[in-house]
C-alpha cells in the first residue's frame, strides 16, 4: 500500500519535499503506518525563509482588524473541523478522544485570543512631557518568526504560536515534531482555507539538523520552542548566539502537595487523572505526590485508584489513557521504572507489563506508583514522561515547599487543602510559575500566559497572552514637538514661564 506523503507548506503551496530522507508516521497504539513524512532539504528551508521574508513586507501593512478577521474565520473553521482534528490527532498520538478533544480545544482558545489582537497592539501616550512635547509608542511586528513544537500537543502548541505571531503582523515558519506532523499540517491547511495569504505561514518537516539550519538563518528574528530540557538548552544557546529573540518552554517535574485537611476523594481523583492522563505525557502532568503528615495513610488508596485506570485505544470509551509515543519513549520509561526499584523505592503498582488486547504492538505502559521515593533517586530527579507517580512523605508544609524549591524544574505544582492560610503560604513561597490550589493541572487560559520558571523555561517573555504579544513585537517610541511657526510671541511667553 502506498502511504500518503505529508507535504511541506512552501510559499503558499502544499508540496511534497524533494528530499530523499523519509520517516514513517505511526499510530503508536497499533504500530500501523499512517503516512510518510519526507524531511525538507536545505534549499527548501532557504526557500521557506525567503518566501516568509517577502510576504512580511505586505503582511505587516495589513490593518490589524483585517488580520483579526482572518483569526475569526480560522476559529470558525477549526470549530467546524474540531472532531475530525481530534480524531486525526488521536490516531497519530494514541491519545484518547477526550484528551485529543482537549488538545484541539485549548488551541482554539488561543486563536480566539488572537482574534482580539487590535487592542493588544495599542501603545501608550503621554502628552506634554516637556513644553509642547508629546511621547507615544507604536507596537510593530518583528519579521519572520520560527516555531519548533513537541510531539505531545500537536494541535495546542502550534496554535500557541503561529496565530498570535501572525496576528501581530509577522510571518511564521512552523517546524512541528517529525513524530506527529499530520495534525499541524491539517491546522495549516485550514489556516490557508481561512484566507491566509501566500508565504505568511510555512511548514517545514524535519529534525535536529533542520532546526539548526533555521536557528542559524540571519532572516529569522524570533524563535519559540517547546520540548525537552536538553533540546531546549541547545535551541536557546544556538538562537541567542545568532542574536535572536528566544522563548523555550521546556521539561518539567510537577509536584502535588496533599495536606491532611484536604478532601480525600477529591485528592485521589485529581491525582489519578493528573498523573496518568495522556499517559503522563504532559508537561504539566503531576509526577510527584508529597503527602504531608497524616495524609501519608492515603497512598494505598491512590494506588487502588490508579489501578482502575486502563490504557486502551483512542476510541475505546473505557480507556483512561493511550500508549507512549514510540518504542524508544517506552524503553526509556521502563528503564526508569527498573531504576526506581533498584534504588529502593517501593513499586506498589507496576504497569511495565501492560498490554492491550488486539493492539499488542502498541507502546503500552500501565499506571505505575512508587512510594518511599527520595530526592536523590533518579525517578525523582528526571522527568519520566509516562504514567508513573512517585510518592514522597514529609511532616510539614514548610518541608514540602523546601523540597519543591530545591528541585530544578518550575513548570507547575498544586496544593490540596481546606486551609486558606496554608494556600496563601504555598502560593507566596513556592518557586514555580504555575500554581493550582485544589486544582491539579493549573494551565492558564490564553488571556494569561504560560509562565513556567527555572529549568522549565529559558527566555524572558512567555507563551501566549500579553507576554507573547510583547515577544512577537517591537516597541517604537516617538517623541514629537510641533511648534506653531506663526506665533513666536507665544513661544517667548512659554520660555519665560519656565
Ligand atoms: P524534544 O525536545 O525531543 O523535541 C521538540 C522539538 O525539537 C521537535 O520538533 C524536534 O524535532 C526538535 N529537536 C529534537 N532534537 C533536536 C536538536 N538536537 N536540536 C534542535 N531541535 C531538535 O521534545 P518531545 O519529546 O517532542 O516533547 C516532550 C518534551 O516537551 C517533554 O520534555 C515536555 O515536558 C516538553 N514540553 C514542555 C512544554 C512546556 O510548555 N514547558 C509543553 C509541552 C511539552
Amino acid at each position: 500500500m502506498t502511504l500518503p506523503v505529508v507535504p511541506l507548506l512552501l510559499d503558499g503551496v502544499f508540496t511534497p519535499s524533494a528530499g530523499s530522507m523519509s520517516l514513517e508516521v505511526q499510530n503508536p497504539a497499533t504500530g500501523q503506518a499512517l503516512a510518510q513524512v519526507t524531511l525538507a532539504t536545505p534549499d527548501e528551508i532557504n526557500k521557506a525563509v525567503t518566501s516568509a521574508k517577502n510576504a512580511f513586507l505586505s503582511w505587516k501593512e495589513v490593518p490589524s482588524p483585517e488580520r483579526a478577521r482572518l483569526m475569526m474565520r480560522y476559529q470558525a473553521l477549526l470549530k467546524e473541523h474540531q472532531e475530525d482534528l481530534a480524531r486525526l490527532l488521536a490516531r497519530e498520538t494514541g491519545k484518547t478522544l477526550a484528551d485529543a478533544r482537549g488538545d484541539v480545544w485549548r488551541g482554539i482558545e488561543v486563536v480566539e485570543q488572537a482574534a482580539g489582537i487590535s487592542s493588544m497592539l495599542m501603545g501608550e501616550t503621554a502628552e506634554n512631557v516637556a513644553r509642547g512635547v508629546d511621547i507615544y509608542s507604536l507596537i510593530q511586528p518583528l519579521g519572520v518568526c520560527l516555531g519548533i513544537t513537541p510531539f505531545n500537543f500537536p494541535a495546542m502548541i502550534p496554535l500557541w504560536m503561529f496565530p498570535l505571531a501572525i496576528a501581530c503582523g509577522n510571518t511564521f515558519i512552523l517546524k512541528p515534531s517529525e513524530q506527529v506532523p499530520l495534525t499541524p499540517t491539517r491546522l495549516a491547511e485550514l489556516f490557508m482555507e481561512a484566507g491566509c495569504p501566500s508565504g505568511v505561514l510555512q511548514v517545514i518537516h524535519g529534525g535536529a539538523s533542520h532546526v539548526q539550519q533555521l536557528l542559524e538563518h540571519p532572516d529569522i528574528k524570533a524563535v519559540s520552542f517547546v520540548g525537552s530540557v536538553p533540546v531546549g538548552e541547545i535551541v536557546y544557546r544556538t538562537a541567542t548566539q545568532h542574536l535572536k529573540r528566544v522563548q523555550c518552554m521546556a521539561g518539567a517535574k510537577n509536584h502535588m502537595v496533599i495536606m491532611p485537611d484536604a478532601d480525600k476523594t477529591q485528592v485521589i481523583n485529581a491525582l489519578a487523572g493528573a498523573a496518568c492522563g495522556a499517559a503522563g505525557q504532559r508537561c504539566m502532568a503531576i509526577s510527584v505526590a508529597i503527602f504531608v503528615g497524616e495524609a501519608q495513610a492515603w497512598q494505598h488508596e491512590v494506588a487502588d485508584a490508579l489501578q482502575q485506570l486502563k490504557p486502551g485505544l483512542y476510541d475505546d470509551p473505557d480507556a483512561a489513557f493511550g500508549p507512549l509515543i514510540s518504542s524508544r519513549a517506552r524503553a526509556r520509561v521502563l528503564d526508569l521504572i527498573e531504576t526506581g526499584k533498584k534504588e529502593g523505592a517501593v513499586c506498589l503498582l507496576d504497569g511495565s507489563q501492560a498490554t492491550v488486547d488486539g493492539a499488542e504492538d502498541g507502546h503500552w505502559i500501565g499506571a505505575t506508583l512508587f512510594t518511599g521515593v527520595t530526592a536523590e533517586m533518579r525517578i525523582y530527579r528526571e522527568e519520566i514522561f509516562g504514567p508513573v507517580l512517585s510518592c514522597m512523605e514529609v511532616d510539614t508544609l514548610d518541608a514540602a515547599i523546601q523540597l519543591i524549591n530545591a528541585n530544578p524544574y518550575g513548570n507547575g505544582c498544586s496544593l490540596f487543602t481546606r486551609s486558606g492560610a496554608a494556600a496563601r503560604k504555598f502560593q507566596h513561597h513556592i518557586e514555580v510559575g504555575q500554581v493550582g490550589i485544589n486544582i491539579p493541572i493549573p494551565v492558564p487560559l490564553p488571556f494569561f500566559s504560560f509562565t513556567g520558571w527555572r529549568k522549565s523555561f529559558y527566555g524572558d517573555l512567555h507563551a501566549y497572552g500579553k507576554q507573547a504579544v510583547r515577544f512577537y513585537t517591537e516597541t517604537k517610541t516617538i517623541t514629537t514637538r510641533w511648534p506653531e511657526e506663526s506665533q513666536p510671541s507665544e513661544l517667548n511667553t512659554t520660555i519665560q514661564l519656565r
